[in-house]
């Protein structure tokens, strides 16, 4: 397993209950996007729980079904003749039957001038680790999707006041945060127009530079801190050599997660798919747990029949 966040640790469980000898590596703690969440309020089972606590709770089921957790950042995955995969990390060099990418994905920068240089004083992509640095501020949240309005509603409670920036008249999100969003008094929203650059002073954020993209016009408001939440991209530069993504770098697969090459799936948000969830990733976790159970006999079926 590479990646240790819901897919990664449910592919893990099934793999390990299975009966196979499993790693599970990641370069931070297990959870992954999970840790940056606040309320999780569409997993089953849970009405409400804080990401963190879901991640443990998963982590101790993969621990008890004997899971091995590895801190390793993978460098590459290589497949040799024999169809053994070679999975280099910073610090050794592991070789399985099977792989299993659960990487996820990463926020996508806005790339506007100031957002690099801002970045930590006042510029952030997790309202969750950051938002407490804004107590009685005013922030602005840009973008229009399930992660700006739920993480706007977060930021909410917990500054004076949060102004939504979205480039069109209406927004991704599902209706629920939607409407929890617009019945909160402490969230504007600022339709049709872009961040064209982050402003500050030496230390902090002190504005936003914007633009009309009906109107036309530029502007600048005022604010303290800016969370970005405009998408994500896929983390798999690292299997570039395996020829396994699209031309956006989602990992395509089918719906057994099954990638063109033998023995390698791809599960969760690093896949080519429609819906990124915790519930989709879990359940592409079990599927590839599973097959990578199969895949493993059918060689060692093919093994005895060779001896
Ligand atoms: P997303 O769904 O891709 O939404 C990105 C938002 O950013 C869109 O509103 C988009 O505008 C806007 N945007 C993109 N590029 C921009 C740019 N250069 N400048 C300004 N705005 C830009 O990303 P996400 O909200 O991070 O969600 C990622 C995935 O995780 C989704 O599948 C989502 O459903 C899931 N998720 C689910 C939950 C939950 O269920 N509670 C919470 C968080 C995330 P347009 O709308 O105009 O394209």
């Amino acid at each position: 397993m590479i990646g240790a966040g819901p897919g990664g640790m449910t592919a893990a469980l099934y793999a390990a209950r299975a009966n196979l000898n499993v790693a599970m590596l990641d370069r931070g703690i297990y959870g992954g996007q999970m840790n940056n969440t606040d309320d999780i309020e569409n997993y089953p089972g849970f009405t409400t729980i804080k990401g963190p606590e879901l991640g443990e709770k998963m982590y101790q089921g993969t621990v008890k079904a004997g899971v091995n957790f590895v801190y390793g950042d993978v460098q590459n995955v290589t497949v040799d003749d024999q169809q053994m995969k070679h999975i280099q990390t910073d610090s050794d060099e592991l070789v399985a039957s099977a792989v299993i990418i659960a990487t996820g994905s990463n926020n996508r920068k806005l790339g506007v001038p100031g957002e690099e240089k801002f970045s930590g004083k006042g510029v952030s992509y997790c309202a969750v680790c950051d938002g407490s640095f804004f107590k009685g501020k005013n922030v602005t949240v840009v973008g229009g999707g399930d992660s700006a309005i739920s993480e706007g509603l977060y930021l909410a409670n917990v500054t004076d006041g949060v102004n939504v920036i979205h480039r069109r008249d209406q927004l991704r999100a599902q209706k629920v945060l939607q409407n929890r969003a617009f019945d909160n008094d402490k969230i504007d929203f600022t339709w049709n127009t872009s961040v064209t650059e982050i402003l500050g002073d030496e230390n902090h954020v002190t504005g936003v530079k914007i633009h009309n993209n009906q109107v036309g016009d530029d502007t600048t408001l005022d604010t303290d801190g800016v969370f970005v939440y405009v998408g994500n991209f896929p983390n798999s530069q690292i299997f570039n050599n395996l020829n396994i993504t699209d031309q956006a770098g989602w990992i395509i697969t089918n719906d057994q997660m099954e990638t063109t090459i033998p023995g390698i799936y791809a599960i969760g948000d690093v896949r080519q798919k429609q819906l990124r969830q915790i519930t989709t990733a879990v359940g592409d976790g079990g599927i590839a747990g599973q097959n990578a159970f199969e895949y493993f006999e059918a060689i060692k079926h093919r093994q005895t029949v060779k001896d």
